[in-house]
């Protein structure tokens, strides 16, 4: 499991595959000496946002598919699922090795037994040499700990869903948990030594840029291995694409909805009761509206952000993602999300620009103090 967890890597950009911050892909080709490939499985878990447990709406930017939109179909099974990306990487990358990344929905919320068998038949997938499970941070009971420390199954990585850690706007998302819940998880996990990733969202509407960096400064002081960072984007069939939809389609809208801030201020199967199913729309209840005072990050806001952000983050921390980039057909706003390697690259020339790196603001603060 150490092994897992990673070398600390210092500040040395070589160890960094040349980047001036720890991608998860040069950490893992660190570790396994060999290209290793993270595919999405949809295992056809439910969500208890969902199905009633905590909530019924999901959270206010979850696409339909569990935001696990480039997962596999979770009509086939795993080991289908597997094999079909498997297949297609094996052309390009003979010896490539394979990460089972269970990212639909909340991996861990149900039947611990089923769990078990999941992870368990994901270890015996050829060439699989970790497992990744995408979860939230109320979804990690006493069995699902023992499921999670089974030595018959491969090396294990949590991915925990934060997104901020202001209060405030985990109730406009309608998570359905707070800040103290995910503290909370992180100190019943610390006797296991799982590593986890922590998912944030930067480009939330509502939030200012000094509430993202703090949430960075406070995630910076976690015990954490890694964070995975995304930028905001609305997707079609979230009640965020709702509203928006319904803003585009209103002649008050200041902005270019198409491409996002452009300056000035201004059937789901595990449903349950979700948006869909009852015909009404958040406006009408009174859940959350469109104020005229939220935006849209611009691509340039986003690149000095995430330079910001990396710049905070500790330099163990393994990035395991710097942005989001939904479906095209799918994305309703902001448009420049899908360029991905372009915006990935414009972050790294910001980084060059600055002669920054991961870590450059933190060097001289403890590595992990849980606050
Ligand atoms: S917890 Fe995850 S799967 Fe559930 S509604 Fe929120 S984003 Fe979607």
């Amino acid at each position: 499991m150490d092994d897992f967890i990673g070398d600390f890597v210092g500040n040395k950009g070589d160890l960094w595959g040349g980047k001036r911050y720890n991608a998860l892909a040069a950490h893992l080709r660190r570790q396994f000496g060999n290209k290793i490939v993270k595919v999405g499985l949809d295992a056809g878990c439910s969500c208890p946002n969902r199905d009633g447990n905590v909530g019924t709406g999901g959270c206010l930017f979850c696409s339909p598919r569990g935001s696990g939109d480039f997962a596999g179909d979770s009509r086939a099974g795993i080991a289908e699922q597997y094999e079909e990306v498997r297949r297609r990487t094996l052309v390009k990358w003979p010896q490539a090795r394979y990460i089972a990344y269970f990212q639909s929905y909340t991996s861990t919320y149900g039947d611990p037994a089923r769990l078990a068998r999941l992870m368990r038949e994901a270890s015996l997938l050829p060439d699989v040499v970790g497992t990744v499970l995408a979860t939230r941070p109320d979804c990690l009971g006493d069995e699902v700990m023992e499921v999670l420390t089974n030595p018959l199954t491969t090396p294990l990585w949590l991915e925990i869903g934060l997104q901020t850690i202001h209060d405030s706007s985990l109730e406009i998302m309608n998570r359905g948990h707070d800040f103290a819940c995910f503290l909370n998880a992180l100190e019943r996990l610390k006797p296991y030594n799982i590593p986890v990733c922590a998912h944030i969202v930067l480009g939330l509407p509502w939030e200012t840029r000094g509430m993202m960096i703090e949430t960075a400064r406070r995630v910076a002081l976690l015990p954490l291995q890694g964070v995975k960072i995304h930028a905001l984007y609305i997707i079609k069939g979230s009640e965020l694409g709702r509203i928006w939809q319904r803003r585009k389609e209103s002649s008050s809208f200041g902005v270019d909805v198409e491409d996002g801030y452009k300056g000035g201020e201004g059937g789901d199967r595990r449903a349950g009761e979700g948006r869909d199913g009852d015909g009404r729309d958040g406006e009408e209840k009174g859940q959350v509206v469109w104020e005229d005072s939220w935006k849209l990050l611009s691509r340039q806001e986003y690149v000095e952000l995430a330079a910001d952000v990396l710049e905070i983050l500790p330099a163990h921390f393994i990035i395991h993602r710097l942005t989001g980039d939904g479906r095209y057909k799918d994305v309703m706003a902001p448009t420049w999300t899908l360029a991905k390697w372009e915006l990935l690259n414009a972050i790294d020339r910001e980084m060059e620009r600055r002669g920054s790196r991961q870590g450059g603001t933190t060097e001289n603060r403890p590595l992990a103090v849980f606050c």
